[in-house]
């Protein structure tokens, strides 16, 4: 194989795919190489019998309808930024396509104190849930927002500045610090029970100024169109687009060619395949990366990871719930002294006392969600932070133990939240869980690792080596739309640059 392309992307996840779809609207000779036989990474998905499962998609991020931009500019200023309007546009697939149900609403519940937030994607009902909850805050957290409305986040060299920190100079009653923080962390950060200040304000722009959504089709419905767009692209350039995505080719060495006049990089797979590129784009991690490259001098392994625990029911345990019959997701907690403790557990192999329970067929319109609910079935899923050590010294059988065990726990919960009784009670059709160690074995990411390294590379460049740049998670940008973005934003500066 003497080819040379212009860029190889390594990893078939949200970030791989965008950043080839990307490069090859600038013309460029592409190979993506995915070690799985499936594209999506983090978020892919799989059959049981004749059921669909998504694996990591509980709900979308930064929820904008194109025809509302222009009037909700006022609520928040850099609605003109959406991110994930940025990334439709960019990767040209029309909003319609992505066939967003909205969230109706969601709730932080800390449970131990009796306290309970809701929102929705209009940020006017979390000021009024604070006002009543919290009125002495109220101006404060309004205060609390006009910054996080002027915050320009567009300096990538900004370092570190503890969130929990800047916002405490703006709210002082520490129980309303802890449950704004508790979905931005869960959803998208690095750090233990803190987060880098430019990464909280993305976050709560994107989680309550923007809010959830989720694709009807699921996880699949991106995928699909993603592949779809690929293809798309590969037929403009007369190229066939499985010679551009290659699955089951993992990447085991990464090496620059000095004696190239160019340093190409040199790409070995596992089978012993090389394949030669200009530009490399790595979307497995820091860490994972620099194992490829041999380079011992980092430990960067991000600490988070989660168990996924997916019951099916036999019914809709929310249609008739008098307080959650509209509820998209719970971030709960059941911490004492008002703490949301958000970390990798170290005495236990999963933290019981925290969970985001997500239940998927409650978006969109109130009509599909009765219609869902009348039909029999319905999904519920629960993340809990969880230590991948624990998972993967297990012995199988203990492995299997554990799984039954938090299956138990994880039906007490669920009839703590929908206060089931014994007369009626649902029953579960089908369950699944996935822990850290099937996390590691499906991505690749180290210990697990969702949210990778707490140290991300803002500006993509993997430095001493040039021309090898670090998409997704562990550039900075989070969750399904930050991958995407990463992707598209790796491509834009670094190889549509080279074209110039
Ligand atoms: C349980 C769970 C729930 C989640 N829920 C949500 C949610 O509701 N909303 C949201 O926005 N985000 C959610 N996320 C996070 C989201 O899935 C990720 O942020 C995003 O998918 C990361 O995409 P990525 O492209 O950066 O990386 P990845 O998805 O990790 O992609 C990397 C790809 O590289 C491949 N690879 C690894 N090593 C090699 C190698 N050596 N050679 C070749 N290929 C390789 C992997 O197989 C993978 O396909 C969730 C994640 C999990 C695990």
């Amino acid at each position: 194989m003497n080819q040379i392309y212009d860029v190889v992307v390594i990893g078939a996840g949200m970030s791989g795919l965008a950043a080839t779809i990307r490069s090859l609207m600038f013309n460029k000779s592409v190979l993506l190489l995915e070690m799985h036989s499936v594209a999506g990474g983090l978020n892919s998905y799989y059959k049981r019998g004749s059921r669909e499962f998504d694996v990591g998609l509980h709900a979308l991020t930064n929820y904008a309808h194109p025809k509302n931009q222009n009037k909700n500019k006022n609520k928040n200023q850099n609605q003109n930024k959406n991110a994930l309007l940025k990334v439709l546009r960019q990767l040209r697939i029309p909003f319609e396509k992505m066939q967003l149900e909205q969230q109706k609403s969601s709730m932080i519940d800390f449970h131990y104190d009796g306290c309970t937030l809701t929102f929705s994607n209009e940020i006017e009902l979390l000021i009024s849930e604070i006002g009543a909850r919290f009125p002495r805050e109220i101006d404060n957290f309004i205060k609390l927002l006009e910054e996080i409305n002027s915050y320009a986040d567009d300096d990538l060299y900004r370092p570190y500045i503890s969130a929990k920190a800047r916002v405490a100079e703006f709210i002082s009653d520490p129980l309303l610090v802890e449950m704004i923080f508790t979905p931005l962390l869960l959803y998208g950060s690095s750090w233990e029970n803190d987060i880098d200040y430019s990464q909280f304000v993305i976050m709560f722009r994107s989680i309550y100024l923007e809010g959830f959504s989720k694709p009807k089709g699921g996880v699949r419905t991106i995928i699909n169109l993603l592949l779809s767009r690929l293809k798309d692209e590969c037929a403009c350039s007369n190229k066939d687009d499985k010679d551009v995505l290659q699955f089951n080719k993992r990447v085991v060495e990464l090496k620059i060619d000095r004696d190239t006049k160019d340093k190409e990089w040199k790409i070995k797979l596992q089978s012993g395949e090389v394949f030669k590129s200009k530009i490399v784009i790595s979307t497995i991690g820091y860490q994972e990366t620099l194992h490829l490259l041999d380079n011992k001098s980092k430990n960067v392994v991000g600490k988070l990871s989660f168990t996924e625990s997916i019951l099916i029911l036999d019914r809709d345990v929310n249609y008739q719930h008098p307080k959650h019959q509209d509820t998209s997701i719970i971030f709960y907690n059941n911490n004492s002294n008002k703490k949301f403790s958000y970390q990798r557990p170290t005495d236990v192999a999963v933290d019981k006392n925290s969970a985001v329970i997500c239940f998927p067929n409650n978006f969109g319109t109130s009509s599909e969600r009765v219609e869902r609910a009348e039909s029999t079935e319905s999904m519920v899923r629960f993340s809990m932070l969880a230590n991948y050590d624990f998972w993967s010294n297990y012995s199988q059988k203990d492995y299997s133990m554990e799984k039954e065990k938090l299956l138990e726990e994880t039906k007490i919960l669920l009839d703590k939240i929908i206060q089931s009784d014994n007369q009626d009670k649902y029953k579960i059709l089908v369950h699944d869980i996935f822990t850290p160690k099937t996390i590691y074995k499906y991505s690749g990411h180290l210990a697990g690792s969702v949210y990778g390294a707490e140290i991300k590379l803002k500006d993509g460049k993997l430095l001493p080596y040039e021309n090898l740049y670090i998409a997704g998670t562990d550039q900075g940008f989070l969750g399904i739309v930050g991958s995407l973005l990463s992707g598209i934003t790796i491509a834009n500066f670094y190889v549509l640059k080279e074209q110039e």
